[in-house]
């Protein structure tokens, strides 16, 4: 790998070899001396221009030539010395801004498919509740069969256009970077037991029985963030009610069972089910089975993402297993030691 050098080497030698040899004879025959002197001096230039200029030149006029971005010329020196050396740093060079220029474009893309998403969903409760209240206006205020139906049905629309910018800023701190996990130890018993008990009126009103199951005598310490794991547990069990048929009076479970190193925590219930074709997509944003009945059940499609991140920054992962008509189980872990 040092052939550069060797000919540099080997060209200053000939010329200076050359130069002393041609002075030597200069001084005996001139002729003879001068013939020597342009000879060797042709030897170096030649050694010079064939290994280092001419392979410099096609480095530069490749660099100089590049057009497309997404396709750029790749170099091809064909020696091993450090000019070989030179591009292939170039090439990898070349092939690290190939992959960033394909990793931007997709962001890119990634970025407008989430802001027409959002646009679509801030319009749908705009014009809805624009609807109602232009109707009511134009008379239907004094109609007493249905001004309160649509008072009502605004009101939903302001809440769900609430639920939405919560969980939108929600899932831009996450993304971003911005939000800061708390992480500390605490009690996985009593959590579960008071998010279960909380979401327990919500169960009743659909008439689902809720329950926690689990050895719930003693306490078993966790690490994480209990605010944004409580989000995790609300939200599956919210999701459980939302697509269960209230008129099957179904059943939630909550389960947890304790491991050597973490506690296993799953919420089931009897609902209306996923089929295998949706379930890999049911995590990302924006993504329902059925974009109406989400609607109906003030759904924004971006609750499980925000599960995802949030179980993910606890060093663990969410699973899913569902059948139509039988019911969905998710299932996720904390870990009970500080070093995950
Ligand atoms: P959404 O706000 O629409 O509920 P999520 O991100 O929470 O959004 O869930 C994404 C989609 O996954 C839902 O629209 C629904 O189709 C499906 N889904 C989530 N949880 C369940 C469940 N327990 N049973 C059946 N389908 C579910």
């Amino acid at each position: 790998m040092y052939s550069l050098r060797i000919q540099l080497f080997t060209a200053i030698i000939i010329a200076a070899v050359g130069g002393v040899i041609s002075l030597y004879l200069f001084l005996t025959s001139q002729l003879l001396g001068v013939s020597i002197f342009i000879l060797s001096l042709l030897v170096s230039f030649g050694i010079l221009y064939l290994f280092v200029y001419r392979p410099l030149k096609k480095i530069q006029e490749v660099i100089y030539g590049q057009q497309d971005k997404m396709a750029p010329q790749r170099l091809m020196v064909d020696s091993s010395d450090e000019l070989q050396e030179l591009s292939d740093s170039f090439n990898a060079m070349l092939d690290g801004f190939r992959t960033d220029i394909v990793q931007m474009k997709k962001l890119e893309r990634v970025r407008s498919e989430f802001l027409g998403n959002v646009s679509h969903e801030l319009r749908t409760p705009i014009f809805s509740t624009q609807g109602l209240i232009e109707t009511l206006l134009h008379g239907a205020v004094d109609d007493e069969k249905v001004n309160r139906e649509f008072l009502h049905r605004a009101l939903q629309n302001i809440e769900r256009l609430n639920t939405l910018l919560t969980e939108l800023i929600d899932i831009s701190r996450i993304e971003s970077g911005e939000m800061k996990l708390r992480f500390r130890f605490f009690d996985a018993v009593s959590f579960l037991q008071s998010a279960v008990g909380d979401m327990q009126t919500a169960a009743e009103q659909k008439n689902i029985s809720l329950k926690l199951i689990g050895d719930q005598s003693t306490p078993v310490d966790i690490y994480g963030d209990k605010e944004r794991l409580r989000q995790v547990v609300v939200n599956l069990i919210d999701n459980a009610l939302k697509y269960s048929d209230p008129d099957l009076s179904g059943e939630v479970k909550v389960k947890f069972e304790n491991k050597k190193d973490r506690i296993e925590i799953s919420v089931e219930d009897t609902g209306i089910g996923i089929a295998p074709q949706h379930l890999p997509r049911i995590f990302e944003r924006f993504y329902r089975v059925d974009k109406d009945r989400s609607r109906d059940v003030g759904g924004t499609g971006l609750g499980l993402a925000i599960v995802k991140h949030i179980v993910e920054a606890h060093n663990s992962s969410i699973t899913v297993e569902s059948q139509i008509g039988v019911g969905t189980k998710f299932t996720f872990a904390v870990m009970k030691n500080s070093v995950a």
